[in-house]
């Protein structure tokens, strides 16, 4: 599986597309919390501009759903990725607008121009064909660059690459990277291989868990998604997150890790509040004894010492989601923990995932981790051997 390569394209003097990923988290300021992403982005954009490029740059940030929300106008990211860039940056006003089509005609070589949110379109979602071809009529070459969604059939992604031949498209340098680190931790992982897996829902990762069943050594389950699997073994979760309609996928999932001895470690007490809020009165209860209407926000710490002890001696580790509600401090301490632990840990280290990217750069121990994926989603399903939808019209086709 081979990508056309960037580098190999006649790009002298042309016209550009860059779809990106700038879908980056924001605090409660409207703040750029984590980077990464944007910073990931620099040295595609950069090669471009080296080879005397207009570059034409678009993203979705966030969920407008079609609307036109200034929550989630791209402006931040215009200003973030002028400072890294050390060059100015416009901002189109719209997408596929007046505005958008009129400053990418006349975008001079050297210059960058972003576009606005391009969920601001509604057949962005819905790999509109219209859409495509006005996003791909914007230039010459088109490149995607955009790990963290290329396991999307979108617009921008998918329906803009039938618009180019082989000889006028390519994956950029971060979309290339992610691939190639991905084929070789699924192909050649470093035995034991451990997977930690967080987040809010077990629906969003439930795929994934069956995929990565065969593949790993020892499951960690962390955060939300815990307590569905907690359910269906007949505790007492309280008020705590579930999936009711998942329980008897859950248990299908316990029963295979059996099958194929893998092991699968679940929360042995939590953090429980008594409500969803920051200020909300907590206390640390084994998960025999979460009483009724409170709700388990976090891992405590009996199962923050039982999961180090269980990745001891692994050599490799996939983390993916939270531990619990990061982003209030009192639930926190379970993910930061983890997080520590990874870091110090001499196993090869990957996170995958906006969510954890963000957490352990919050903490500080980001520059301890092998390799940070800018995509949770898409690292999932290359993990369960899937060919991503914005990759394949990338792929070099055999002869
Ligand atoms: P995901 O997008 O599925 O990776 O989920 C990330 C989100 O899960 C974060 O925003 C966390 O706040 C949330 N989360 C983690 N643990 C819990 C929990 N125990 N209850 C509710 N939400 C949680």
């Amino acid at each position: 599986m081979e990508l056309l390569h960037l580098k190999s394209l006649d790009l002298k003097d042309k016209k550009v597309f860059i779809r990106c990923d700038f879908n980056v988290p924001m605090d409660e300021f409207g703040n750029i919390s984590d980077d990464r992403r944007i910073r990931s982005a620099v040295t595609t954009i950069n090669y471009c501009l080296d080879q005397d490029c207009a570059v034409i740059l678009a993203s979705h940030l966030g969920r407008p759903q079609g609307q036109m929300i200034e929550k989630y106008s791209l402006a931040p990211v215009a200003r973030r990725l002028q400072q890294l860039l050390k060059r100015h940056v416009e901002l189109a006003s719209d997408v596929v607008g007046k505005d958008a089509m009129k400053r990418t005609k006349e975008l001079p070589r050297h210059e960058v121009l972003l576009l606005e949110n391009l969920r601001y379109e509604a057949g962005e979602t819905t790999n509109d064909e219209k859409l495509s071809k006005k996003l791909a009529s914007m230039a010459e070459f088109y490149i995607n660059d955009a790990f963290g969604v290329s396991h999307r059939a979108h617009s921008s992604v998918y329906g803009i690459t039938k618009f180019f031949d082989d000889s006028h498209k390519a994956a950029g340098f971060l979309l290339e990277r992610e691939i190639n680190f991905f084929a070789k931790l699924i192909n050649d992982p470093v035995r034991p291989f451990a997977a930690i897996v967080g987040g809010s829902k077990v629906s969003g990762k439930l795929e994934a868990l069956v995929n990565l069943l065969p593949k790993v050594d020892k499951i960690f389950i962390g955060g939300g998604m815990a307590f569905t699997f907690l359910k269906q073994m007949g505790y007492n979760i309280g008020a705590s997150l579930v999936e009711d309609d998942l329980l008897e996928e859950a248990q299908k999932i316990m029963d295979e890790a059996k099958k194929l001895g893998v092991k699968f470690y679940l929360p042995v007490d939590v953090i429980a509040a008594e409500k969803f809020a920051a200020n909300a009165v907590s206390k640390i209860v084994t998960a025999q004894e979460i009483p009724d209407n409170w709700m388990g926000l976090d891992i405590g710490p009996a199962t923050v010492r039982l999961y180090r002890e269980g990745l001891n001696d692994v050599q490799t580790i996939l983390w993916n989601g939270p531990m619990g509600v990061y982003e209030m401090d009192k639930f926190a301490r379970g993910s930061s923990k983890i997080a520590h632990y990874v870091a110090d840990s001499y196993a090869t280290t990957v996170v995958g995932g906006g969510d954890t990217a963000d957490l352990v750069q919050r903490i500080g121990v980001d520059e301890e981790i092998s390799f940070i994926s800018t995509g949770g989603g898409a690292s999932l399903e290359l993990l369960e051997g899937k060919v991503l939808p914005g990759v394949e019209p990338l792929l070099i086709k055999e002869r």
